[in-house]
């Protein structure tokens, strides 16, 4: 039978049994919707839900349950990390910027977000944290991962602390009752089912769950996406001395690489002597700043790419993933061309999808402003203090010193009981500049986690957990706090 026929014959088939043509309406739909049916869904119970297993989410998680709490993390991926483990060169920053300022050197971020470290150190998974050379008006440390040990160790971290990891699940909507969220609504291969708990946490960088919850967002769209490739089969060695050799300004780190100390593990070169290849790299959005833990890896050529819409359409983005995967592949070949140590690169590792700096911003009790950040100023409920900006040295907190975030800053407006975690708080684009941070998201986790489990115990809503309690919690669990 040939098409012609074939075509016919289901006419024909169609217009037998009375079947309306637009498969919408033969279904119960309106021509251009279609009313699905109501489906009763199987309830599971913790205490604390966290949605999103990245950067926060991880550390939220960990610390939630080594509360007590029973946890829940709801990740779409296959594993945690996060844009942590796909976006960015290095951890920023664990430090105050003691070398620009000539002050005393002082670890900021400590707690869960350390024991992360040590975790990689322990498996040749991290630079540790590598002294800048240079550049280092931008940051004193560099800290470099590589990012599948990233996942790993975040993965049996999770699951010595007890936390329900549900990977391959996808955060899909709310039940809200009144102010408060009941369950996150999921979907895996398990099913469609809901979650209910005590306590939330957002941590989807998107703030899916707080947008589901009915939340105020705002989608201000100002980043580029970024797709990032690590390289493989390079010379880091070669790679540098071509750097020193052409006088390419830049930022410069030594620290542990392939189980030797003091090592290249951060060459940043702006190509400004290479003008042709620094023309070449703009035009696919390329940034010259790779770090790495290995001697012939490369772990992060980022290439980015400014939508003309929010991150969150759909259609727009698929697009924008074709044409970053075109300037990755276009990436490796100006490796392959003209960066001695790099000739026989080829694309080690990309991000499963493209990575955004901001997605949904949430509206909570508190937005942290320009002006806190950068003159380093400290609140009576904060759960961590942050010293660095990415802007820097244009951009820098006070005196070398940090700032505090409030409690008040992640809990959703209007919500009792939902927290907001990492890239999604914060409206302000310079002040954003620093809280969106990996090291700052991380340090906001454990203070999402902590309150999130002691609210579920206590049965109380986010505003009304004594803070004197939080910060007892936190400090015992190792935050570091400076007044
Ligand atoms: C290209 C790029 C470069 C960067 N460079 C640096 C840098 O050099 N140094 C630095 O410190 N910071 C850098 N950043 C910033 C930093 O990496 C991010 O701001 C930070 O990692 C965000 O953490 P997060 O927890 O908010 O979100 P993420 O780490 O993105 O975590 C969100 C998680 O939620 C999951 N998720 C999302 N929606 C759903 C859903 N509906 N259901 C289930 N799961 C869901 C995601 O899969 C993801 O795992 C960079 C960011 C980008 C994009």
């Amino acid at each position: 039978m040939d098409r012609r026929e074939f075509s016919k014959r289901m006419l024909m088939a169609g217009a037998g049994a009375g079947l309306a043509l637009d498969p919408a309406r033969a279904a119960g739909g309106s021509g251009d919707s279609y009313d699905e049916p109501a489906r009763r869904l199987p309830i599971r119970r913790f205490d604390v839900v966290v949605a999103g297993a990245g950067t926060g989410g991880v550390v939220a998680a960990i610390a939630a349950a080594r509360q007590g709490a029973d946890t829940a993390l709801i990740e779409v991926k296959g594993y945690p990390g996060g844009t942590v483990t796909e976006g960015g060169t290095a951890l920023h920053s664990f430090y105050n910027l003691w070398k620009a300022f000539d002050v005393e050197k002082r670890q900021v971020v400590r707690g869960i977000p350390q024991e992360i470290i040590d975790r990689l150190m322990k498996v040749g998974g991290c630079s540790g944290h590598a002294e800048m050379l240079t550049a280092y008006n931008y940051d004193s440390v560099c800290t470099a991962i590589d990012t599948e040990l990233y996942k790993l160790v975040a993965f049996e971290m999770l699951a010595e602390a007890g936390v329900h990891v549900f990977v391959n699940t996808l955060l899909v909507g709310a039940i809200v009752d009144g102010a408060r969220v009941r369950g996150a609504i999921v979907e895996s291969r398990a099913g469609r089912e809901a979650f209910y708990a005590r306590s939330f946490i957002d941590c989807t960088a998107y703030g899916d769950l707080a947008a589901y919850a009915g939340a105020k967002y705002t989608e201000p769209n100002d980043y580029p996406v970024c797709n990032s490739v690590g390289i493989g089969n390079v010379d880091i060695d070669k790679y540098h001395a071509f750097i020193e050799a052409n006088k390419l300004k830049g930022q410069l780190a030594r620290g542990m690489r392939s189980g030797k100390s003091d090592q290249i593990v951060r060459a940043g070169a702006e190509w400004v002597n290479l003008p042709e290849l620094a023309q070449a790299a703009r035009n696919i959005g390329m940034a010259m700043i790779t770090t790495t833990v290995h001697d012939n890896y490369l772990m992060f050529i980022k290439c980015n790419l400014k939508l003309p819409v929010s991150p969150t359409d759909r259609d727009a983005v698929a697009q924008a993933e074709l044409e970053i995967r075109r300037r990755m592949a276009q990436a490796v070949e100006l490796f392959r061309k003209h960066v001695p140590g790099c000739e026989k690169a080829f694309m080690a590792r990309t991000s499963p999808k493209l990575c955004i700096r901001r997605g949904r911003c949430v509206e909570c009790d508190y937005d942290i402003t320009l002006p806190d950040v950068l003159e380093g100023r400290h609140f009576d409920d904060e759960i961590m203090v942050y010293g660095f900006h990415d802007s820097a040295p244009r951009l820098q907190i006070k005196d070398g010193g940090t700032y505090g975030l409030p409690y008040r800053a992640l809990c959703v407006k209007g919500v009792e009981n939902l927290y907001a975690c990492g890239m999604m708080i914060t409206s302000d684009h310079e002040a954003h500049m620093s809280t969106r941070n990996t090291v700052c998201c991380m340090g906001q986790g454990q203070g999402a986690g902590t309150a999130a489990a002691l609210c579920a115990a206590r049965h109380c809503g986010a505003r009304d957990l004594p803070y004197g309690l939080l910060r007892d919690a936190l400090t015992q669990a190792g935050v570091y706090f400076e007044v």
